[in-house]
């Protein structure tokens, strides 16, 4: 059984579409373990993308993602890390299939609705950084 971090951005919470996310999720057999809903610390951001720190758009995505609350949950299914992202679609929404999240509700290639964990190690820090073990249930 796998877990992945899924992240609603602040743009998917200001404009209501929590519920349709999650509605998603959940029709696709995808378990939800762990949920909260925080407003990140531009520091906290940084943190969470520091993978990304040299990239051009790092400033930028980070401003974007403590501006506003966020909801964090943890996924667990069989290959859910592959699953959930073909539901997310890709980066950019232009290029995303039809029918995935990005495609259907995305306005711009940084704000693009959802995050998802992309490999294991990823998941597995991702996870660590907003949940303790108490958190996700069993
Ligand atoms: P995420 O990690 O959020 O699930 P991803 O794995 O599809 O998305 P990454 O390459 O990890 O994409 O980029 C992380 C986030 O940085 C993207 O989701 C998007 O919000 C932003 N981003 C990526 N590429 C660009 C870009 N060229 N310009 C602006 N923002 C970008
Ligand atoms: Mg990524």
């Amino acid at each position: 059984m796998q877990q992945t971090l899924s992240i609603i951005k602040p743009d998917g919470v200001k404009r209501g579409i929590i519920g349709e996310v999650i509605k998603r999720l959940e029709a696709s057999g995808i378990r939800i373990v762990a949920m909260k809903m925080l407003h990140l610390s531009k520091a906290q951001a940084e943190g969470f993308y520091s993978v990304h720190r040299e990239r051009p758009f790092f400033q930028s995505l980070t401003d974007f993602m403590s501006s506003g609350p966020v909801v964090v949950m943890v996924l667990e299914g069989e290959d859910v890390i592959q699953k959930y992202r073909t539901l997310m679609g890709a980066t950019d929404y232009r290029k995303a299939d039809e029918g995935t999240i990005r495609k259907d509700f995305a306005t711009d290639i940084e704000k693009n609705v959802v995050h998802g964990s992309d490999a294991p190690e990823t998941a597995a820090f991702e996870i660590g950084y907003f949940f303790n073990r108490l958190e996700i249930v069993h």
